[in-house]
């Protein structure tokens, strides 16, 4: 009996150690991620399906939206600023081959930090860093470079479809007028994006000083008076946590591009997407 104890100890012994070897492995490889929530396509079908039933009750739906890495890619802004720091011929002579790999980069590699991105393509220059951030600090919040801003994959063609259901649009940005207003109301045009000034409510800080969550909490109540509120997309945890609140009964949907490196995670109600492609049945 007491051989045969000794076996079955033995044997519990060996999976426990390994199960702790593999914990603490799995805690140094993932330990200091953010863990994402599978995606859910469905949640866009849901929503515009949501907005028929409004829309039949005779209620008025309406959706937010923010724009930056909602519906538009500033990773791909970002890439052009650099192209166009990289081309310039006073960068060129002094920074050779650094220009090179700045001239070529693909909006893939670009990071929320300037500092991350010339890294990742092995850059430690501190001089061009600077120089490159200070090119990219002057154009980045500008007409010229946003109105050539690229859609996320399929928002175009998602915000049309909800459209057609009768839904007013609201495009809820951190951007202000002064620097961006002109470009910003270009390239909706250009990415074929809903505009009917009856449907479509544009909302742009008034200047560049304000924060832009306060900015955005600022409009809800304008947003809630539009009519019934359905939906709201964004790319910040913060924002998108604060929308979830103050409309609870809306479908608060968060854009998984690229955002702030901010703590704050998505609640656990909001629904996580990586772009606007609905689902195939
Ligand atoms: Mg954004």
């Amino acid at each position: 009996m007491q051989s045969g104890y000794k076996i079955m100890s033995q044997k519990f012994v060996i999976p426990q150690r390994l199960f702790f070897a593999l914990a603490i492995t799995f805690i140094a490889v993932f330990g200091s991620r953010t863990f994402a929530k599978p995606y859910s396509p469905e949640s866009l079908a849901k929503l515009i399906a949501t907005a028929k039933i409004e829309a039949a009750k005779g209620k008025s739906p309406v959706v937010m939206f923010d724009l930056d890495d909602t519906l538009t890619n500033t990773r791909d802004r970002t890439a052009r600023i650099l192209h166009d720091f990289a081309n310039r011929p006073t960068i060129q002579s002094a920074f050779a081959d650094d220009a090179k790999k700045l001239a070529t980069l693909p909006f893939l590699q670009v990071r929320f930090l300037l500092a991350d991105t010339m890294k990742l393509i092995g850059i430690d220059n501190g001089d061009l860093v600077q120089k490159a951030n200070a090119f990219w600090l002057a154009n980045f919040f500008t007409n010229t470079y946003c109105a050539k801003d690229i859609e996320t994959t399929g928002a175009s063609v998602y915000l049309n479809l909800l459209a057609q259901t009768g839904t007013k649009i609201v495009y809820l940005t951190g951007r202000d007028t002064p620097r961006m207003g002109e470009g910003t109301k270009e390239n909706l045009v250009s990415n074929h994006f809903p505009t009917n000034p009856e449907q479509v409510v544009l909302m742009m800080k008034p200047d560049l000083s304000q924060d832009d969550l306060k900015f955005k909490e600022s409009q809800y109540a304008n947003v809630a008076a539009m009519g019934e509120v359905i939906g709201a997309f964004e790319n910040e945890p913060a924002n998108i946590n604060s929308m979830a609140n103050a409309f609870p009964t809306a479908a608060a949907i968060f854009l998984d591009t690229i955002h702030s490196p901010k703590p704050d995670v998505p609640e656990a109600r909001v629904d996580w997407v990586e772009n606007f492609v609905l689902p195939s049945y």
